[in-house]
């Protein structure tokens, strides 16, 4: 395949390759692009004659991912991410879409000045197009549901405490007045499911290790799994009293699973994501003073993270998104190891899809399922399930190429996030973007000859909610 002499085809053209996912599954297809969106699908050898052709080959064509969980800390904190460098990394790891957390920036998203704080901010810099989540805080709750016909995707609260102070985690009271409000206008909700209680708990019987900062062990004991299944539980009680649609972000304790299942059995409207990471790591494998693997909830041990995979083949858990959360070097105390001062958050943005990829090949699962977990759920969950989330006819043109049989090796130093670090350093997953397609416009391709390339200014718009 020629890059070049197809990197900017006519508005109107077909793209076409042996292996398209559509809704109907992996078959050779050509897609009839027109204007950004699928004007129509047919078979691969159904071209006109003469017409425009971008031809994937024999590499997958998929979706283009929707990550609904990024923290792009740009205003006010943009020397940890900001929307260009965090955009570019999606862009290259073929996620088109990214839905942007309401914390860590200045303000946070939970006003309407906040909002409009992020739109400025994103203008003219995003690679890829961006959804905001608004912040459910103390101070709005009662009232949170109108700042929805803003434009915003969902909003997202704390349990526990957030870690800045811009953004307050809420009681079980001020849960309750938030879900009824979001309910009056069908909202979703994100919540950071850990309880206080259970947490002071844990570290008061800590004992000696609390005199080890650098111990992964103290970490990992100090939030333990059962502030997770309390928190998942105190949801669903009031998901079910208030008649709101919550999610669990970044689920990490497969013990809160049965509090799941049994919301199911309930028709009460509770969904849950995980993390690569918490598919990829094992407590036992971390060494004392690894602060590039904090996050909170942690990473647990080997024998939970297999089941978490368990629970994303049968469906108690939705989808994969990457809680990318970085923040500086400095921040993340590479230097002492100490787990009590670093910040919490692993920047996985532009390895997602081959980090997920690699574990879930690994373990018999296909890219069939992969595309279900990390676009077409996603996409669902924040209601731009037809626009995005799939190649069918009427949907935009975000498109990704994905050689899934080549590997690379994680070298932080070549990634586009801002800062270069990542729990990921060193290791070689298996899969690669090869192209990224936004609204029918390529804007990133990378194969062994050319490298990896951007192309054309940044054209990802804000994602409005209709
Ligand atoms: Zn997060």
């Amino acid at each position: 395949m020629n890059f070049d002499a197809d990197l900017r085809p006519p508005t109107d053209y077909f793209l076409r390759g042996r292996r398209v996912l559509t809704p109907e599954g992996i078959a050779p297809r050509h897609l009839h692009i027109r204007a950004g969106k699928i004007a129509a699908i047919g078979p691969y050898e159904a071209v006109p004659a003469g017409a425009p052709v971008v031809d994937a080959g024999d590499l997958v064509v998929l979706p283009g991912l929707v990550d609904t969980h990024v923290h792009i800390n740009d205003p006010g904190r943009a020397d940890w991410e900001g929307f260009a460098t965090a955009t570019r990394a999606a862009a290259a790891g073929g996620v088109t879409t990214v839905v942007d957390m309401p914390l860590n920036a200045i303000p946070a998203t939970t006003t309407l000045e906040g909002l409009q704080a992020k739109l400025r901010a994103l203008e003219e810099k995003a690679f890829v197009n961006v959804g905001l989540c608004g912040g459910l805080v103390p101070e709005n709750a009662a009232n949170v549901g109108d700042l929805y016909r803003e434009g915003l995707l969902a909003f997202k609260c704390f349990l526990a405490e957030t870690g800045v102070k811009e953004f307050t985690h809420v009681s079980d009271r001020e849960l309750a007045a938030g879900m009824k409000s979001l309910a009056a206008v069908n909202a979703p909700l994100f919540v950071h499911a850990e309880l206080p209680e259970p947490l002071e708990a844990a570290e008061k019987a800590l004992g000696p290790l609390a005199l080890d900062p650098r111990s992964y062990d103290a970490w990992l004991l100090a939030r333990p799994k059962s502030a997770e299944d309390a928190a998942v539980d105190l949801v669903a009680k009031t998901a079910k009293s208030t008649g709101a649609r919550a999610h669990i972000v970044h689920l990490s304790a497969s013990s809160a699973l049965e509090v799941l299942w049994r919301a199911k059995d309930e028709n009460i409207a509770l969904t849950a994501e995980t993390c690569p990471h918490y598919l990829t790591f094992a407590s036992e494998e971390i060494a004392d003073g690894q602060t590039a693997f904090k996050c909170a909830p942690p990473i647990r041990e080997a024998e939970n993270r297999e089941k978490l995979w368990g629970a994303l083949k049968e469906g108690s858990i939705a989808q994969v998104v990457t809680d990318h959360s970085p923040a500086t070097i400095e921040l993340k105390c590479s230097g002492s190891g100490d787990f009590t001062k670093a910040w919490g958050g692993i920047a996985s943005l532009q390895l997602g899809l081959a980090i997920v990829w690699t574990g879930a090949s690994a373990r018999g699962a296909s890219l069939v399922d992969v595309a279900r977990w990390m676009s077409e759920m996603p996409a669902r969950l924040v209601g731009l399930y037809g626009q995005k989330g799939c190649l069918a006819v009427g949907a935009d043109a975000d498109v990704i190429f994905f050689d899934p049989e080549a590997d690379f090796f994680v070298d932080a130093n070549t990634l586009e996030h801002k800062n270069k670090i990542t729990a990921y350093q060193g290791r070689t997953l298996k899969g690669r973007v090869a192209r990224t397609i936004l609204g029918g416009q390529t804007i990133f391709t990378a194969d062994s000859a050319l490298g990896a390339t951007f192309h054309g200014a940044p054209q990802g718009r804000w994602l409005r909610r209709n």
